[in-house]
């Protein structure tokens, strides 16, 4: 398909980051700046607890752990979410995909309605750093994955299996990092400078 038709859809950004790198705050303020929804798989999955539904309870175990909710449960929901209405002109995934089989699930899932994203930011920060703030998210918002042992094995799991497959994205070209070190505002403007030099701003 040509960029033209791409636009016509709307933008679709996925934005990548370790625990901790701030990816939630920021994809709220994308997902304002764009007029997309923001799709988080975490924020799903908490939801699902939350409510005490059986997706709910099936993500638990593996959430507490620091584990990922296996792709047999991730990767359908995710599908569903991006059929619902809203998400028919562009919107942002936040925190899918997290391995390169869930990558390949995706491009698969787009390429079925004809679609592709458009780019992929990743927010990086250092190891003490976002223990930092997750200990201090810890005490303000009690997630029950916010512990130590567990912040300390999320950050392993990324390093072993998101991490590889930032590569798989780097060599399609689609990949901007982003220092995540600084304040929600100075990071936000590094991201709005991108999502402006790749135009996907709208324009009025
Ligand atoms: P963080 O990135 O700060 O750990 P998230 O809200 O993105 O926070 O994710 C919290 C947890 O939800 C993960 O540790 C994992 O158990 C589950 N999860 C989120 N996204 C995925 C995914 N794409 N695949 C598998 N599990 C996921």
């Amino acid at each position: 398909m040509t960029s033209q038709e791409a636009d016509q859809q709307g933008p679709i950004v996925l934005i990548l980051g370790a625990p901790g790198a701030g990816k939630g705050t920021q994809a709220k303020n994308i997902s304002k700046a764009l007029s997309i929804p923001a799709i988080s798989t975490g924020a799903i999955f908490r939801q699902n607890m939350a409510d005490g539904t059986e997706l709910g309870n099936r993500a638990k175990a593996y959430m507490d752990a620091g584990e990922f909710v296996p792709d047999a449960v991730t990767n359908p929901m995710v599908k569903a979410r991006l059929e619902a209405p809203d998400a028919q002109n562009g919107f942002l995934l936040d925190g899918y995909p997290r391995t390169i089989d869930q990558a390949y699930y995706l491009r698969d899932a787009l390429a079925e309605t004809g679609r592709d994203f458009d780019l992929v930011l990743e927010v990086s920060v250092d190891f003490d750093e976002v223990v930092e703030r997750l200990l201090k998210r810890a005490e303000v918002e009690g997630r029950s994955d916010d512990t130590e042992p567990v912040i300390r094995h999320r950050l392993e799991v990324y390093h072993e299996q998101t991490e590889p497959m930032v590569t798989y994205y780097a060599d399609q070209d689609k990949l901007v990092q982003i220092d995540g070190l600084g304040t929600v505002d100075e990071v936000w403007d590094r991201i709005y400078k991108v999502l402006d030099e790749h135009n996907l701003l709208p324009q009025n």
